[in-house]
């Protein structure tokens, strides 16, 4: 029973690869699938692209099926868009999944039947948005469970969306889920990405899923996935990595990644606060207003804003543009959020 405690001549290639990289890294967007078939005939990109757009790596190819099914542990399997992810536990009581994707449960119920003829019990959703659990509907049935946390479950019945049905069970800061001999740990690290944002941890199997936190070798999606307070974002994964674990799903690539993955996309998160704090020490206001024409006060100092974050961007490349992911797209908009932060929250 259930307990409930290259320079390629024309400039097309260039930005199709940005905008491949860019997918892999979105963070609570409604970026589209490539298919299969678009996937296939992506180029391999030269040597100069990669000195153009900084670390990245080629999306592989999903086959026919449209998604990648592993077996990360004894019962937990690892489920992949390419761009979305997720994972499932199957038992001999009964299957447990995680953020059904908008538009891909189908597929998620394809590669559920591919290991196993036991029906889904409960239905654990990692927050609220909608590119995460939009196909909710579609597994919300008879005997399913829905689980989330209580700011997860506000959330929802305030949209009123009938894609994401409103959980059963809602918890606090921790909840306890046994099922079949294994034991899943839900907690609220707090705010982090959003209010209700938790962490899906299996300690016996070292495994855990934390969406829209830390996607491996990669920068945070834009300003960093929209988050709205930085520090809790920062702490969240400083808790997470006090957990034990080897392995965790991010909710976003083709791929898991390594508890070193994690440490390091924390880093980034350092640094860039690091840079941002140089950047307001070194750009001079008085400078911008004479090199600046305007005598629109605000243009005025929109042009500073851009100056510094333009300088903490100069300072975070050299170390950082070819070891992340979405470096170029994203690393202004973080030293945007950092700047703000100072000028708002906390003085440097
Ligand atoms: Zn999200």
């Amino acid at each position: 029973m259930f307990s409930v405690s290259g320079v390629y001549s024309s400039k097309v290639l260039k930005f199709f690869i940005i905008a491949v990289a860019t997918g892999l890294l979105s963070g609570c967007t409604t970026t589209p699938e490539p298919s299969s078939q678009s996937v296939n005939k992506q180029k391999p990109a030269s040597v100069t692209d990669v000195v153009l757009d900084g670390y990245y790596e080629p999306l592989p190819s999903s086959g026919k099926k449209g998604y990648f099914v592993e077996q990360l542990a004894p019962e937990i399997y690892f489920f992949s868009t390419g761009v979305y992810n997720n994972l499932f536990v199957v038992t001999q009581e009964g299957v447990v999944i995680t953020d059904p994707i908008k538009g891909k449960g189908k597929l998620l119920k394809q590669a559920i039947r591919e290991v196993t003829t036991q029906p889904v019990r409960f239905m654990i959703y990692s927050h609220s948005h909608i590119d995460h659990i939009g196909d909710a509907h579609l597994f919300a049935g008879e005997g399913v469970q829905i689980i989330a946390q209580v700011e997860t479950g506000k959330a929802l019945r305030k949209y009123k969306d009938r894609n994401r049905p409103v959980p059963h069970i809602n918890f606090g800061t921790n909840y306890t889920l046994s099922i079949g001999g294994i034991t899943i740990e839900l907690i609220y690290p707090g705010e982090g990405h959003g209010k209700g944002n938790s962490i899906i941890y299996i300690p016996s199997r070292k495994v855990l899923m934390y969406v829209d936190m830390a996607t491996p070798k990669s920068v945070p999606f834009k300003n960093f996935a929209y988050t709205i307070d930085i520090a809790s974002h920062v702490r969240g994964i400083e808790k997470t990595l006090k957990l034990d674990f080897d392995v965790y799903v991010a909710g976003h690539l083709h791929r898991t990644g390594k508890r070193e993955e994690m440490k390091e996309v924390l880093a980034y998160h350092y640094a860039s606060k690091k840079a941002s704090i140089e950047a307001i020490k070194k750009v001079s206001f008085l400078d911008v207003r004479v090199r600046t024409k305007t005598k629109d006060v605000e243009n005025l100092f929109g042009t500073y804003l851009d100056a510094v974050a333009e300088e903490c961007y100069r300072i975070l490349k050299p170390e950082w543009k070819h070891r992340l992911m979405g470096f170029e797209a994203f690393a202004r908009g973080h030293c945007d959020v950092w700047i703000s932060y100072h000028r708002t929250h906390k003085a440097p």
